[in-house]
């Protein structure tokens, strides 16, 4: 990580009318939950995992929902703390200096660090409610896991008999419009746009930072590997997001206000 680029985002942070983040897997896995296309990525590992996360199968294959249930029992994000990454950005709200952030993490680790509720958009939901597809009935996942302990491979909902989930969005689901929409609007309306540990590749969250470009916006990516708007980027922080971002935050403390 140079300090000469770390000194220029404190300097942007200090002066931003209206910051916002988007962090990705990278920003979990310093508390131990994989991403999928980091060298130690789900996906990297095993091409194939990609088609249990779209939503066709899950619906027409009962295998593949038993598999995804044993899954969400043995998840790595199940009893994961949040890192230094997290607590950071937890801060940096808490300072007043971070607007909006839009996470793609099902992992609900912003939450448990402190970051708002209302500052704070899930885009991609969240693994720790489950829902029914059928009629949108909503619990805590721990009650689904709960019957999946005591043998039910593939529980149906108590209201309706549909297919339950966790409440996160796969491929082949559309977005929340609301939090979408919430997304874009503090995207377009940011002057600073950090995207940490975000491969950037998987859409339509991974326009957010053009969106805030477009708009005038200063982008700094955090992140340990290239990403596709590395080029377009203000700055580019290569790193540790454990060790960057704590490093952004006493720059910031050490600058004249
Ligand atoms: P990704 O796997 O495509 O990319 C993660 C990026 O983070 C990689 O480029 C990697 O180099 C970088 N990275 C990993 N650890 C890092 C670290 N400690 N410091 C700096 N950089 C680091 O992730 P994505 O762009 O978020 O897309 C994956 C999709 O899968 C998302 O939509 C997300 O919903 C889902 N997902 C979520 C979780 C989670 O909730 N923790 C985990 C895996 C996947
Ligand atoms: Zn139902």
């Amino acid at each position: 990580m140079d300090s000469e680029s770390l000194i220029r985002v404190a300097g942007w942070l200090r002066n931003a009318r209206q910051a916002v983040a988007l962090t990705g897997a990278g920003i979990s896995t310093e508390s131990g939950i994989p991403d999928f296309r980091g060298p130690d990525g789900v996906w990297t590992r095993d091409p194939k995992a990609e088609a249990l996360s779209d939503i066709r199968h899950y619906v027409s294959d009962q295998e593949l929902r038993k598999r995804a249930w044993q899954g969400r029992l043995n998840h790595p994000a199940r009893g994961a703390e949040p890192n230094a990454g997290h607590r950071a950005l937890a801060e940096l709200e808490r300072q007043g200096r971070l607007q909006a952030l839009v996470t793609q993490n099902i992992d609900g680790l912003h939450l448990a660090a402190g970051s708002s509720p209302e500052r704070t958009i899930e885009i991609h939901g969240t693994m720790r409610d489950y829902v029914c597809l059928d009629c949108g009935s909503r619990g805590p996942m721990s009650a689904a896991l709960s019957r999946v302990r005591a043998g039910e491979e593939d529980p149906a909902c108590t209201d309706c008999g549909g297919i339950l989930k966790s409440a996160t969005i796969s491929f082949g689901q559309s977005l929340v419009p609301a939090d979408l929409a919430r997304a874009e609007e503090a995207a377009a309306n940011s002057d600073l746009f950090l995207a940490i540990g975000t491969s950037l590749t998987v859409y339509p969250v991974g326009w957010l930072p053009e969106r805030a470009l477009a708009s005038g916006g200063r982008l700094v990516i955090i992140n340990a590997q290239p990403t596709p708007l590395d080029g377009r980027a203000h700055a580019v922080l290569r790193g540790r997001i454990g060790d960057i971002l704590p490093a952004l935050l006493a720059r910031l403390s050490s600058l004249p206000s």
